[in-house]
């Protein structure tokens, strides 16, 4: 961990990045650091605009979903990345693609008997 820096910028070769300038936040100060390459965190921001201000979500936009997936719009179902929980992972998003589906089906087919 570099503590009190700031990057000003990315310096390379014609092979990519090969080192940052840094800059010392509390004294101005500048150095280099030697990198292999950058990886830019941009933050996270729920891809949630389809049905936005129609569903019940939490404070960062991500989806509130009962333990069958699904929203608080009835019959719609979701999973992984947009959905509100702890983890954004692949294995939890895929797991939740499980219950939702077999939820949806489960879902379907009460409606279907209803009829
Ligand atoms: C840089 C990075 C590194 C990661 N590393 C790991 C890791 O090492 N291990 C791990 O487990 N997880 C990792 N993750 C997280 C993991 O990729 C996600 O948690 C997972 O992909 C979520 O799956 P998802 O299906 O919910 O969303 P996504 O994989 O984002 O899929 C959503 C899909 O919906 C499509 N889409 C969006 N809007 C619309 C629309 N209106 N109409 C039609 N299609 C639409 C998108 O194009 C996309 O294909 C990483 C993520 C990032 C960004």
């Amino acid at each position: 961990m570099i503590w009190n820096k700031r990057v000003v910028e990315i310096e390379g070769t014609e092979k990519g990045a090969d080192h940052l300038v840094l800059e010392d936040t509390v004294t101005g100060d500048r150095s280099t650091l030697k990198v292999g390459g950058v990886f830019i965190f941009i933050g996270f921001r729920p891809n949630t605009g389809v049905v936005e201000g129609h569903f019940e979500h939490d404070a960062a936009g991500y989806m509130i979903t009962d333990e069958r997936m699904m929203t608080s719009i009835p019959g719609l179902f979701a999973a992984g990345d947009v959905r509100s929980q702890l983890t954004r992972q692949i294995t939890t998003a895929v797991g939740d693609a499980t219950t939702a589906a077999i939820a949806a089906e489960k879902y379907l087919t009460a409606l279907r008997e209803k009829d």
